[in-house]
């Protein structure tokens, strides 16, 4: 086992494409950390330089305190596990596990055991003499992972593993990774473009844009304190809504009224050279029908009156889009931003509230409902460059 460590690793192709830019992070020894970024944000080459698979450019990567950029990977004791299984066809499950530690040259006895526990660990022991032609789509990610687990590497590597089974195989598989991880105990590094992974099943995530690491952090602060309007907006589902807020007089202007600005936000707006117009953030569960909430709720919060578009129910509770009036958030950046960062339903692009309601709320499609919002959970972003300041 070990702690992995990377000091202003940088990674550029001949090309002239920089993929990797200074990161740095600390894994430590046993943790669970999840890449996760949009399509070319430099999660895979990041692995592939921990893995050995791709020269670093700059900086340093260290495994268990010793430096490993000029490392073959097989000399790095690392397991990799990709997004295609690569079996081989011809051996049987019992073959396909056992074929490192047959590399290896271990002994017999010693492999027929090792492999004998990787397969009761994954609960493959009853297909051991099969093929891989014979298995499901979970199955053979599931020898996949036993083939890395049998050499007891220092760390595991996943690229994607999970990306080719179906959703509900996903899942599934989702909790195998996560049980495996913490029988194991093994430093882990996994890659993933869905945000749902990402939060499921990490200790710590790193948000990645642009070969640039965003933020790090475990799931749950990620998703309560975004540093930045692109990790606001690429983590959670449906994404959080971003309305233009014109700042006058301490108060903000936006197409849900006049919102008051907390103390702590009046106190930067005031110290930086307070921008003009913010980036105002909400969840979609941070709003609830305003016939349904109580006084001391409705306290911690402020209402508003929307016409109802489009009414899903998803029977535990309800996701109601809102027609919005007035102006939505309109900068270049901050349309990119989104788009970087999957926010379909981005307000400023031309429309749409996203809420989430109670099952119990009656609303109807075609109506005007007044809906109440939490303000003790709302997020303002300066627009020029995305930082959050609540
Ligand atoms: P995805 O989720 O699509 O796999 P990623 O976040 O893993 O994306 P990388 O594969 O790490 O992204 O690629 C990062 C950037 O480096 C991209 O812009 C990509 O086009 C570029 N890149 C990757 N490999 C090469 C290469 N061999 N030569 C030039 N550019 C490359």
């Amino acid at each position: 086992m070990a702690d992995i460590v990377l000091d202003k690793v940088s990674k550029s192709f001949p090309d002239g494409t920089v993929a990797v830019q200074d990161v740095d992070l600390e894994i430590a020894d046993g943790e669970f950390v999840i890449l996760v970024g949009p399509s070319g944000c430099g999660k895979s080459t990041t692995l592939n330089m921990i893995a050995g698979l791709e020269d670093i450019s700059s900086g340093e990567l260290r495994i268990a305190g010793q430096r490993v950029n000029d490392k073959a990977p097989r000399d790095r004791d690392i397991a990799m596990v990709f997004q295609s299984y690569a079996l081989y066809p011809n051996m049987t499950v019992r073959e396909n596990m056992a074929f490192p530690l047959r590399l290896a040259k271990l002994d017999k006895e010693t492999i027929d055991r090792k492999v004998d526990e990787a397969a009761k660990v994954l609960e493959l022991t009853s297909l051991l003499d099969r093929k891989p032609a014979n298995l499901s789509g979970g199955q053979r990610q599931r020898v996949a992972m036993g083939r890395a687990i049998v050499r007891q590497p220092k760390a595991f590597l996943m690229d994607e593993p999970l990306s080719n089974l179906d959703a509900k195989l996903r899942v599934q598989m989702r909790t195998v990774v996560s049980r495996l991880q913490k029988q194991l105990g093994t430093t882990t590094v996994y890659v993933t473009h869905d945000q749902t992974e990402a939060m499921t099943l990490g200790d710590r995530v790193v948000i990645m844009r642009g070969g640039a690491v965003q933020q790090v952090g475990p799931p749950q602060e990620l998703y309560d304190h975004p540093k930045n309007l692109f990790v606001a907006g690429f983590i959670g589902s449906p994404s959080m809504n971003f309305l233009h807020a014109a700042v006058q007089d301490g108060e903000l202007h936006t197409a849900l009224g006049t919102v008051p600005i907390g103390d702590r936000v009046r106190r930067e707006l005031e110290a930086a050279d307070a921008p003009r117009e913010l980036i105002l953030g909400i969840r979609p569960e941070h709003f609830e029908d305003a016939e349904l909430v109580d006084d001391d709720t409705r306290r911690r919060g402020m209402e508003f009156e929307a016409p109802v578009d489009i009414v899903e129910s998803m029977g535990s509770d309800k996701y109601v889009y809102f027609t919005v009036e007035g102006e939505k958030a309109s900068a270049a950046e901050l349309e990119e931003l989104a788009a970087d960062a999957g926010a379909a339903d981005f307000a400023g692009a031309g429309g749409n509230l996203v809420t989430r309601l109670s099952a119990e709320s009656p609303v109807a499609e075609g109506q005007t409902r007044r809906v109440w919002f939490n303000l003790e959970k709302i997020h303002l972003f300066d627009p020029a460059n995305g930082r959050n300041l609540t």
